[in-house]
Order: C-alpha cells, then sequence, then structure tokens
C-alpha cells in the first residue's frame, strides 16, 4: 500500500495479499492436491484480480467465478489460467465464454445442444463438468440419470467432457454423516463412470469445509472460497492456526461530541442518552454495505464501542464513553483488529444474524480496496 488512505477516504477496504497466498501454499502442501480459488462475487468482496493474481502465484491453478462478467474481467485482466464458470450461464452469454476458453458446468441435455450451437459459432471446442445433485437439490442432474447424460453428450461433437462435480450441503457442519451419504451417491456415479470408461479428467467436490476436514472428498480439484479469506466456514469448522482473515474494514471519526440526557440520536430517535454521553459519527453507512441492524460494534483506540441509533445511508454514531481519549480524526475499525482487540466478519454477521460470507460480500462497490504485499509490477521487456 503506497498510499495512506485515511487521508483520501471516508470509509475503505485492506486487503492483505500475503495471507491469502499463505493459505493457498498451505492448502496445497497439506493435501497434495490442485487448488481452484473461488473468486465470485469480486473475491468474495476481496476484489476478484488481485486475489485470483496472488493465489495463482502462491500455487493455485483454477479460478471459478458465478457470472458471465466476472469471468469477462479476471480475462480482460490477462489472467489466462482454466477458468469455471459454477452455476447458470444466460444463452447470449455463452459463445463470449467459450471463445475465452471458460469451463461451463452442465446438467440437461437441452444445455449440451445450446452449448453445442454456440460452439459452432465460434469454432472452439467446450470444455464441460457435469454438474451431480447429490444432496444440495440446488443444480444438477439427478445421481440415477448421471451416466445417461454423459452418453448423451457423444452425440455432440464439439463437447468435451472435462470434469464431473457435486456441492455438499452440510461440509461445515461437525456431523460427517450428510456429507458421507452425498459422498457415497457420487462415489456411485463416478464407478458407474469407471465401468464404461467414461470417468472424464477431473472430478471434484469440496468446498472450504471439506477441503479442511474430509480428505476422501478431494478427488482432483478443491473449490476452495471463504477460507481462502482466512474466514472460517462455520464455528464447526475452525481454521488452522496458519490462517488469518485477509480483510480489515475502516473508517474514520467524523466529529466527536458530549449530549446531555434525554437527546434522541439518529433517524427515528430509537436511541436516547440516560446521561451526558460522548457520541462519535463514522461515515459510513448501509449504501457501503454496513447493514440498517442495531447491536454491532466497532473499534476505536483498541476499545470496543457500540453503535448507536438507526444506521443511515452513508454515516452511523457510536457511544465512546469508554474512550474518553477518542478525537475526530481517529482511525475507526469496523471489521478487523487494533490493537489487542478484535472485531471480526463473524462477530459483524452475529449481530446481523447472518454469515461471515454476507458480512464481506455486503462491502459495496463505493468502498476502494487497497492492496499490503501486492507483487512488483512486471518491467516490460525490451
Ligand atoms: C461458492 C461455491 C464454493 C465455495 O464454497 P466455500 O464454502 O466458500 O469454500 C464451492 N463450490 C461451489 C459450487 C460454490 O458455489
Amino acid at each position: 500500500m503506497n498510499e495512506n488512505p485515511q487521508a483520501r477516504q471516508s470509509t475503505w477496504v485492506e486487503v492483505d495479499l500475503q495471507a491469502i497466498r499463505n493459505h493457498v501454499r498451505y492448502l496445497v502442501e497439506k493435501t497434495g492436491t490442485e487448488v481452484m480459488v473461488v473468486v465470485k462475487a469480486d473475491g468474495y468482496g476481496h476484489g476478484a484480480v488481485p486475489v485470483a493474481r496472488a493465489a495463482l502465484e502462491a500455487g493455485a491453478s483454477w479460478c471459478a467465478v458465478a457470472r458471465a462478467d466476472e469471468a469477462l474481467e479476471l480475462r480482460d485482466a490477462g489472467l489466462d489460467c482454466p477458468l469455471m464458470m459454477l452455476g447458470y450461464t444466460p444463452e447470449g452469454r455463452i459463445a463470449e465464454l467459450l471463445n475465452l476458453g471458460v469451463r461451463l458446468p452442465f446438467w440437461s441435455e437441452a444445455q449440451a445442444a445450446r452449448i453445442q450451437a454456440a460452439a459452432e459459432q465460434v469454432g472452439a471446442t467446450a470444455y464441460l463438468h457435469l454438474k451431480v445433485d447429490t444432496g444440495m437439490s440446488r443444480l444438477g442432474v439427478q445421481a440415477d440419470q448421471a451416466v445417461e447424460l454423459v452418453r448423451v453428450l457423444e452425440r455432440y461433437p464439439d463437447l468435451e467432457l472435462e470434469g464431473i462435480f457435486t456441492h455438499f450441503a452440510r461440509a461445515d457442519e461437525a456431523d460427517p454423516k450428510p456429507t458421507r451419504q452425498q459422498e457415497v451417491l457420487f462415489e456411485q456415479v463416478l464407478s458407474a463412470l469407471d465401468q464404461d470408461r467414461l470417468r472424464p479428467p477431473l472430478v471434484h467436490a469440496a468446498n472450504s469445509a471439506a477441503s479442511l476436514k474430509r480428505p476422501s472428498a478431494h478427488y482432483d480439484l478443491l473449490r476452495f472460497g471463504i477460507s481462502l479469506y482466512g474466514l472460517e466456514p462455520s464455528p464447526e469448522s475452525p481454521l488452522p492456526s496458519a490462517f488469518q482473515p485477509a480483510l480489515a474494514w475502516k473508517s474514520v471519526l467524523s466529529q466527536v461530541k458530549v449530549l446531555p440526557a434525554g437527546r434522541g440520536v439518529s433517524y427515528g430517535h430509537i436511541y436516547t442518552t440516560s446521561g451526558e454521553e460522548r457520541i462519535g459519527t463514522i461515515p459510513v453507512g448501509y449504501a457501503d454495505g454496513y447493514h440498517r441492524v442495531t447491536g454491532t460494534e466497532v473499534l476505536v483506540r483498541g476499545t470496543r464501542v457500540p453503535v448507536i441509533g438507526r444506521v443511515c445511508m452513508d454515516q452511523i454514531m457510536v457511544n465512546l464513553d469508554e474512550v474518553p481519549g477518542a478525537r475526530a480524526g481517529d482511525e475507526v475499525v469496523l471489521v478487523g483488529r487494533q490493537g489487542e482487540c478484535s472485531y471480526t466478519a463473524d462477530d459483524l454477521a452475529r449481530a446481523w444474524n447472518s454469515i461471515n460470507y454476507e458480512v464481506v460480500c455486503a462491502i459495496s462497490a463505493r468502498v476502494p480496496r487497497y492492496y499490503q504485499a501486492a507483487a512488483p509490477k512486471k518491467q516490460p521487456r525490451d
């Protein structure tokens, strides 16, 4: 980071790319399995391009996204790694994705026919991954129809089956049984394909939770999302100690004042001062993705202080009675560490009645991202 964000921004995010690299290296070393980093939703709010670049430097080999424009963004940035769409692709985007060598999932013959038409149009082979529904019940061919669908592909000259995959609904839970059941169903499909010599080169199933705790689900490729960013999939899937959150969300105190008892604070006056209170104002609000939910805290001078009253579009207020030294211009940490104190994405998620995934994805595009430990720019060779 070659500039001081606080001099120029009201609220900003800092991302430690070295943490991203460390997590990839740890996973590659521990599992010996190829890693596909999941950078959908702008890299879970961390910035897809810098995160993907750091992860690939550290030994990841694939990237995955959820939207056509997310795939384009990576290709536009010059990333030419194997790249996969995880879910739905609108028909009108298939041809441009095939042109960029993006791998597509499919789960029906109708899709295969549409992809074949697009492949003919652009004159490219389409590399496909068959999605099998083993119990997530979201996308995928039912397990007992998977082999039949693989056979159907033989009728489409420009389609090549490169992979087969499934997705776990409960791998983050303490009880392994529901995931085992999905695995057993997936194994049945794989052995049926083996028997007919139809098994494609890449089999994948593991999300972060299964990557970290279920070697039986590793197969050929790990789809590593939330824990790439140093966040745990759930409290029942704690992270190894080598992992740390890559993201911090910060702001600043724009005003500090002492108000008398009985003053209403923010819209609707849902909070009223009970005595003389020191109140701070912070330029972050729901338009930045700081949800309009009460009961959150932030860090000021290494201390947790409560957010009070309604969250506004661009601002929040805090009670600063615990930090009498607080002054306008002090750094505020919304998510992250300050001194000995931390307030994590999991802490904010608890107040929001949500999960850490939603916290980091919620941080809106108007919040600028700053990167620590970015690789030096390559000098053009002459
Ligand atoms: C988002 C996603 C992942 C990543 O899951 P994490 O829990 O974030 O590791 C893996 N596979 C599919 C199909 C996904 O949609």
